[in-house]
């Protein structure tokens, strides 16, 4: 099964700061987590980049 490797940004200032895999056959949307921002200094939703 194909992993592929994504990154995660954060959608207020584009900081990319998740590193992770998915199943693109099982997952085709794009993902979006709630994830803690250093550069924000809080949580912020984080989605799916190139
Ligand atoms: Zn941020």
């Amino acid at each position: 099964m194909p992993r592929d490797k994504i990154i995660l940004g954060c959608t207020e200032c584009k900081s990319r700061n998740y590193f992770t895999t998915k199943n693109k056959r099982l997952h085709p949307e794009r993902v979006e987590w709630k994830k803690y921002c250093p550069r924000c200094n809080k949580h912020q939703l984080h989605k799916e980049t190139k």
